[in-house]
Parts: structure tokens; C-alpha cells; sequence
């Protein structure tokens, strides 16, 4: 997934003295505060901050979507957890993906009720995709007829896949942009799975 990139905005006064005009950097007081002016503009328009949510660096997009890592957006009650709880180590360090089940909810029965937007490009990436999981795994992935809790595949514009981590409730949305492939199909509904980064090295096999 794409890597953000952050440049570091430093605040600047302005005096003007006599006849000529004066530019004072103000360095960052802290860390901390380094971090939270850290902002950029992506090539796709969007627009990145890093913000200290308890004591979790998260991105926020656009100044209304929450991020942890590159690709995962939190829904606005994991963004509370952070606030109040912190994030749970073992998301972190555990080998297993054992993570709280208060942050990250997993699918009841390993079962993923999904639909495809119907002008989704190219959906055999998902089908594909959820071949892949039959195959290697005991997920189930079965066609949404009413049930509350399901993914929806739709497309995104940019370069930048997305989905949210584990089971939010009701419909989330996995984002897959026009250049993504099987292998980012695959990604992304590994973070709906409940998955991290960590879990998720290109080096172990899913
Ligand atoms: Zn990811």
C-alpha cells in the first residue's frame, strides 16, 4: 500500500522591522508536537495529519477519516477505544492474531456476508479472492441477501485500497482502487478479517 508522506509544516511569523521583512521558523516544542504538525496533501488531492488519539499516532484524512497504518480506517467507536483504552498490545506484538475482541470484532462463524457494487471494475479480483480464501482457509464468504452485517466491494478513486479492520456492523465498505489487483483485494479483506500489518507479510503465506 502506498506510504504516506509527510512534510513538516513549521509555523512562521511574520515581522516586519524598519524596511525590511523578517521570517522566524518556530521549532516544535515536543515530539509530540512535531507529530501533530505533521501534515500533507497526497497527489490524489486528499489531505493527511497526524493526530495523537490517547496515546495512538493515527492519520486523519481529510480531517474527518481516522487511519491506523496506511490503509485501515477505524470506525468512530475503535477511535474512542483509542482514546479511552489505548490500542490493545497484543495487536502489536502477539504471533497469533489475538487481538481484543473490544477493538477488532470478528466475524461470528468466520462467516463474511458481502455484495459488489455493480459497476465494480474488474470483480473477479474479488471473486478470485474469495476463491483463494475457500481454498486456504475456513472463512466463508456468502452473497448478502438481509443480513444487517456485510461488506460491500466498491471502487475508489486514487492509487490507495482501503477497508476498515475487523466486523464494524452493519454495511463497511472495502475500497479497492482501479489499479488494485487480486493481491490488494486479498490485503484489504485480510484487515475486515480482523488482520494487521503484522500478520500480513508478504512473506507468510495467507
Ligand atoms: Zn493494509
Amino acid at each position: 500500500m502506498k506510504k504516506l508522506r509527510f512534510g513538516l509544516i513549521v509555523a512562521a511569523l511574520v515581522f516586519a522591522a524598519c524596511d525590511k521583512i523578517e521570517v522566524v521558523a518556530l521549532e516544535p516544542q515536543s515530539e509530540q508536537q512535531a507529530l501533530m504538525t505533521r501534515t500533507s496533501i497526497s497527489d490524489d488531492g486528499h489531505t493527511y495529519e497526524v493526530v495523537t488519539v490517547g496515546k495512538t499516532d493515527l492519520v486523519l484524512m481529510d480531517g474527518t477519516t481516522y487511519l491506523l497504518s496506511d490503509d485501515i480506517i477505524l470506525s468512530p467507536g475503535q477511535v474512542e477505544f483509542l482514546r479511552q483504552e489505548g490500542l490493545p498490545q497484543e495487536t502489536i506484538s502477539a504471533t497469533r492474531a489475538a487481538v481484543s475482541t473490544k477493538f477488532v470484532e470478528y466475524w461470528p462463524n468466520g462467516t463474511i456476508y458481502y455484495t459488489i457494487a455493480n459497476n465494480f471494475l474488474q470483480p473477479e479480483r474479488v471473486n478470485n479472492t474469495i476463491e483463494h480464501y475457500h481454498d486456504n482457509t475456513g472463512i466463508r464468504f456468502v452473497p448478502r441477501t438481509n443480513q444487517r452485517n456485510y461488506i460491500e466491494f466498491v471502487n475508489v478513486s486514487g492509487t490507495t485500497s482501503w477497508s476498515y479492520i475487523g466486523m464494524i456492523g452493519e454495511k463497511q465498505q472495502i475500497q479497492i482502487s482501479a489499479g488494485g489487483t487480486m493481491g490488494t483485494v486479498l490485503h484489504e479483506v485480510g484487515h475486515a478479517l480482523g488482520m494487521y500489518h503484522e500478520h500480513e507479510r508478504t512473506d507468510r503465506n495467507m
